[in-house]
């Protein structure tokens, strides 16, 4: 599913045959997971492969590299000229970019000096589906943040999260809800949280939440639609006095959810701010808007 014998990835400055690659079993990322990595989608416009928002990803990418002690010597810019060259050279248009740091070979709990650099890409249909989600409140608080950086992408940050969608699949449902440390709403396991009420959004500020490039783009699109949003802590009782619901995330795009534990929410998806929340991101991802606010 995520490669064939044909698929090529970049891996330490070169283009190599996914299928030629290997990596080392005693890497301080696989023992301990120290490694930061990304999500990135490509869509097909009109004008070829654009790669949405590459800058920030890359941002987040080299923020994340740098909290943990990991070397990641290429720019934003260098990172977003090799990821288009990739996907040409895998002939695709449409396709999730997941670029991945690793450290080498290293047992000590010092962050290693040896760094690999990998990024693959392959086509992924919208990772939640398009059906509305059935959520279970998870038993797993996102982490303390004084126990980690929240906002960096670390591969071992992510055993929460499997944590959480194990659990939730387990008991029949599609994705888990976490709460943080103080009880508050913070995020799913992979996208960030967005309540409706009386035609009104709001969604946990950051602190406690991964800081979601989707999450900020949809402000943004609230901001220019004149949708009210609000940055603001609330309870899981809260939630479930909202007409509607939905999560947010590169690899989910805009989803809604249809119950949370035993709350249905009331409002029909088709009539919420979050579904035409997730029409003006279709658009902004084709840079359909940026076209029509030119002309
Ligand atoms: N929360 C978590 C825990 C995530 O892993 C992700 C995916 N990066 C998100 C939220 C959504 O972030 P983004 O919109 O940048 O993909």
């Amino acid at each position: 599913m995520y490669y064939n014998e044909e698929t090529v990835i970049f891996f330490n400055g070169q283009f190599i045959k996914a299928k030629d690659a290997s990596a080392n079993l005693y890497s301080q990322s696989l023992h301990y997971g120290n490694g930061v990595f990304e999500g990135i989608r490509a869509y097909n416009t009109t004008e070829g492969a654009r790669v949405f928002k590459s800058y920030e990803h890359y941002k987040r990418l080299k923020f994340g590299a740098e909290v943990m002690n990991i070397q990641l010597d290429y720019s934003e810019e260098e990172l977003t000229q090799i990821t288009y060259e990739l996907l040409e050279r895998n002939g695709l248009k449409d396709a999730y970019i997941r670029p991945l740091v690793t450290t080498g070979v290293d047992m000590s709990l010092l962050t290693s000096k040896e760094t690999n650099l990998v990024i693959q890409c392959w086509e992924w249909g919208k990772y939640m589906g398009d059906k509305l989600l059935r959520v279970k409140t998870s038993s797993f608080q996102r982490p303390n943040p004084k126990s980690c950086f929240v906002e960096a992408k670390v591969t071992g940050h992510y055993t929460n999260s499997i944590l959480s969608t194990n659990e939730a699949k387990n008991n029949g449902y599609d994705e888990a809800l976490l709460l943080d440390m103080n009880g508050n709403v913070a995020e799913c396991s992979g996208a960030n949280v967005f309540m409706e009420k009386d035609g009104k959004l709001y969604t946990p500020p950051r602190g406690h939440i991964m800081a979601g490039i989707t999450r900020a783009t949809v402000m943004d699109l609230c901001k220019e639609e004149g949708i009210y949003i609000e940055e603001k802590h609330f309870t899981l009782e809260e939630l479930k006095t909202a007409d509607a619901c939905f999560f947010t995330g590169t690899a989910a795009e805009v989803v809604g959810l249809q119950s949370l534990d035993d709350y249905q929410f009331p409002l029909a998806w088709e009539k919420s701010q979050g579904h035409k929340l997730m029409k003006l991101y279709k658009d902004e991802v084709l840079g359909l808007r940026q076209k029509r606010k030119a002309s």
